[in-house]
Parts: structure tokens; C-alpha cells; sequence
């Protein structure tokens, strides 16, 4: 099948299953009000399986790998190369720093549940600016990049309108617009918003200056084995470019190493205690870890402006990219 490593065959029945979930809530209308948050999941899986794609190619073949790209985009909400200028070369360069176009602290290093609500609309909207000088370089400089770039945007808008057509064609505007929102919409939203959540629950208090604890991780088993790893962030930023299976015993090795502040078992319990507990006990949230992002070592002067992003230098293959 050209994957280069066997457990992805687990990422390709997860698409299976979100398509077949799509397909089977377009068929059958009166399924999506008890489905779509099972295409939520699924989505949501997507988006990270796109994370882990643009790091570490799933296919030794590149027109798979930009197939791949493809399909994962229509279910995760958004063209997968923009993972290129907001995550690879921006957000793995600065770590939190100034420059990231993602920051946790960029009006305050408050940690509260308004702040973790609105962190993606104000992350997303920063996002931007990088993601349009990608675009704008690979136009100037890598024409090839740049018609790939445009034909991830022509086929997953392009499928979505597709899907909401067939929608309405087989149960008219009212119910085919219901049942497309429910199981392509809604999820798609979700996975953006959430995968942008974790990058801030990741982050934020950490010491972006520190050799490990400029990362916050989440080890249950289950979480890890829904999100294809993506607790063991640490790990993750250490070693970018392996394989999510590898994650764990990386973890493993440096947990020692890792300040156990920054270490959670379960999400939902850390979510109770931060959102809930803290806001009556705010001694139980977290605190910032070591040195803060803003607190250059040099004292030098913060510049929050997005960092440089150039198209022309990674050539044409995103997922070599780390
Ligand atoms: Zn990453």
C-alpha cells in the first residue's frame, strides 16, 4: 500500500470511518442528531493525523502523501498546507516565543477559561498573516508549490460543495443544508477550534527557554491512543520529525527530566481543576513554570509580529518540513 509505517493503516480506517459516517448521515437525514459528534471526533482526529502527516509523511509515494493531504482537509475544515507557515516553520521555530504567531500571552498570561475559550479565534485570527506570505512567496517563487496550494483549496471547497449539493438534491434546502451542517460543518469547526485549544493547553505557563519543560504533556493511555500520541507534546517538539508511534518511549526516556507540573494524566480532570476548582480555588491552576516567553534570558526587545515564513526555501515537498 506504500505506507511507510504499518500502524498508519489505524489512520486509514479512521478516514474510512468519518467518510463512512458522512455518507451514512447524508443518506439518512434523522441519523445526525445522535452521529455528528461522533464525526466531531473524527474530525478531530483528522486534524491531528494532518499535524502528524505534514511532520512525518504517512506514504513513501508524494502524490499519496498529497492525496492524503486531500482527504484529510475536507474532514479537518481547511487546506493542510497552511500546517506549513503557522506550525512547522512558525510555531516549531519560536515554541511560544515572540514570533509565534500562536502565542498563549499575547494580551495576557492569564489562564482562564475565557482565555482558553477565546484563544482560537484570536490564534486563528494571527494565523493569518504567515499563512498569506506562504502564499504570497510560493506565488513570487515556487510555482509549483503555489498550484498545489491552490489545489488543496479547490478540492476541499470544491468537495464540500459537492456534498452539501447531493444533501439538498435528495432531501431538499431545509433538511440537505441540516444534515450537511451537522456532519461536515459542525465537525470541521470543532476539529479547528479544538486542535488550536490543545496548542494552548500545551503551552501556556511553560518555559519556552527551558531544555524540556517548554511543553506540557498529556499521557493517558486512552487520550494517546484516540489522538494518535499527540499528548507526549514534549516529546513531540524535541523530536518533530518521528513517527507518532515513536512518541511514547521518547516520553518515557526524557519524563525524568520533565517538571511533573507539566504532566497530566487525564485532560478532563486537568480541564475540572483548571476551569472549575481554580476558579474557586486558584491556588489548584497552574502556574507559570520557570521563565516566561516574554522574559527573554538577553533582555531583548519582544517583537509579537509573526516570524519570517519563506516558501521558496522548503521546496516543494511539505511534509519534509520539521
Ligand atoms: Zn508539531
Amino acid at each position: 500500500m506504500g505506507l511507510r509505517h504499518a500502524a498508519d493503516i489505524r489512520s486509514l480506517l479512521w478516514v474510512v470511518i468519518a467518510a463512512t459516517l458522512v455518507a451514512l448521515q447524508l443518506a439518512r437525514p434523522e441519523l445526525a442528531p445522535y452521529l455528528f459528534w461522533v464525526s466531531c471526533y473524527f474530525a478531530l482526529a483528522c486534524g491531528v493525523m494532518a499535524h502528524n502527516h505534514n511532520h512525518c509523511p504517512t506514504f513513501h509515494s508524494k502524490s499519496s502523501n498529497e492525496v492524503f493531504g486531500i482527504v484529510l482537509s475536507v474532514f479537518y475544515g481547511y487546506p493542510t498546507f497552511a500546517w506549513i507557515p503557522t506550525h512547522n516553520l512558525n510555531h516549531h521555530k519560536f515554541v511560544n516565543r515572540a514570533g509565534d504567531a500562536t502565542i498563549t500571552w499575547r494580551y495576557t498570561n492569564k489562564h482562564s477559561f475565557w482565555i482558553a475559550l477565546s484563544y482560537p479565534f484570536v490564534s486563528g485570527y494571527y494565523q493569518a498573516e504567515p499563512t498569506k506570505m506562504f502564499i504570497d512567496r510560493a506565488r513570487e517563487k515556487n510555482p509549483k508549490l503555489y498550484r498545489r496550494i491552490i489545489t488543496q483549496y479547490v478540492t476541499w471547497l470544491g468537495t464540500h460543495i459537492v456534498l452539501l449539493a447531493v444533501a439538498v438534491v435528495a432531501h431538499g434546502w431545509k433538511t440537505g443544508l441540516f444534515a450537511w451542517a451537522l456532519c461536515c460543518l459542525i465537525p470541521a469547526l470543532f476539529a479547528l477550534w479544538t486542535i488550536m485549544l490543545f496548542n494552548y493547553e500545551q503551552h501556556v505557563h511553560t518555559d519556552p527557554w527551558s531544555e524540556h519543560n517548554h511543553s506540557r504533556s498529556f499521557v493517558s493511555p486512552t487520550l494517546n491512543f484516540l489522538l494518535f500520541n499527540n499528548g507526549y507534546h514534549a516529546a513531540h517538539h524535541e523530536h518533530p520529525g518521528v513517527h507518532w508511534t515513536k512518541l511514547a518511549p521518547l516520553h518515557a526516556e526524557m519524563a525524568k527530566d520533565i517538571d511533573p507540573r507539566l504532566m497530566h494524566t487525564s485532560v478532563w480532570w486537568y480541564w475540572f481543576r483548571q476551569y472549575a476548582l481554580a476558579w474557586w480555588l486558584p491556588q489548584l491552576g497552574t502556574v507559570q513554570v520557570g521563565r516566561a516567553p516574554f522574559d527573554p534570558p538577553d533582555g531583548g526587545q519582544l517583537d509579537l509580529a509573526s516570524g519570517d515564513v519563506d516558501a521558496s526555501e522548503m521546496g516543494t515537498n511539505a511534509a519534509m518540513v520539521r
